[in-house]
């Protein structure tokens, strides 16, 4: 993070005392990454933020980074050359081993970083997104982030599991342009072995955005041994059942390459094996 990025900014001009009042006061995220062109998380060109902190734990989350709300350390051994003079600093080591992830953006900051783009966003109908981990576990900030937003031109997209308070989905509501919900399994009892936790509040505000009309891809991550199978087509059947059309609905291919960063965080390794998912 460049700290010159934390002046001379123009979102809380744009929103006059209200971000300035309520930073601070809100459950604010730390900031894990940020994705310029981003070609995949919603209409044209976007830059991406991933905000820290998840209450889901999916076994095959390809993010482990991003479940704790904490600042965390990563050691990657492959790339450590055990200096003696160590000192557990990243910018400081020459192999780049070490890696903090999780570290504080004001909204001005952030807003500042999406306008670096904004021509290319007005060229192709972009503009920003924000996931995670998950962002409305922050809501009430990702309201001011996504109002900020608006108040500057952008067009904004919100990456998200869903789990989440019915009032979180309706402060979003009118400054999220675009909703890409995931939908991780029909059946509640494998949800809750996947990830975790119910699906019960999940759809109940996938069926709240239907009713709002809202702009909507959902997305349905199949990873095998553990949400294909019957599932798939539970999920598909559930979708077109509350109105989604499958034109609103994106299959998502399973990858295992995030185990190294379960092994450089100390965490166990839950992600299922890479084999090609059965459908019946
Ligand atoms: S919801 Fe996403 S970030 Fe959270 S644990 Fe699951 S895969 Fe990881």
């Amino acid at each position: 993070m460049k700290r010159r990025e934390f002046i001379g900014i123009g979102a809380a001009a744009l929103l006059p005392g209200l971000l300035v009042a309520r930073e601070g006061r809100v459950k604010t995220p730390l900031m894990l990454d940020t994705k310029r062109f981003a070609i995949h998380d919603g209409p044209g060109v976007r830059t991406t933020f991933f905000v820290k902190g998840c209450p889901l734990k999916c076994v095959w989350c390809h993010n482990p980074e991003s479940i704790k709300d904490e600042a965390q350390w990563a050691r990657f051994q492959h790339l450590c050359q055990h200096h003696a003079t160590c000192t557990m600093d990243e910018a400081t080591c020459p192999t780049r081993a070490l890696k903090l992830y999780g570290k504080p953006w004001t909204i001005d900051a952030l807003v500042k970083k999406a306008l670096e783009d904004k021509p290319f966003y007005d060229r192709t109908g972009g503009g920003v997104t924000l996931s995670g981990g998950e962002p409305l576990r922050f809501w009430e900030w990702a309201y001011d982030f996504f109002a900020a937003c608006r108040a500057a031109g952008l067009h904004t997209c919100l990456d998200t599991s869903l789990y989440a308070p019915p009032l979180a989905i309706e402060k979003m509501l009118p400054v999220t342009d675009m909703w890409l919900p995931d939908y991780k399994a029909e059946d509640d009892a494998l949800h809750a072995r996947h990830t975790g936790v119910s699906n019960k509040i999940i759809k109940k505000n996938l069926e709240r955005l239907v009713a709002a009309k809202a702009k909507l891809e959902v997305r349905m991550l199949i990873v095998p041994g553990c949400t294909d199978g019957a599932d798939i087509r539970a999920r598909h059947d559930y979708l077109r059942s509350i109105g989604i059309a499958d034109k609103d609905v994106v299959e998502l291919e399973y990858f295992d390459y995030a185990r190294s960063k379960y092994l450089a965080l100390g965490m166990p390794d839950t992600m299922p094996e890479k084999k090609e998912p059965v459908r019946l």
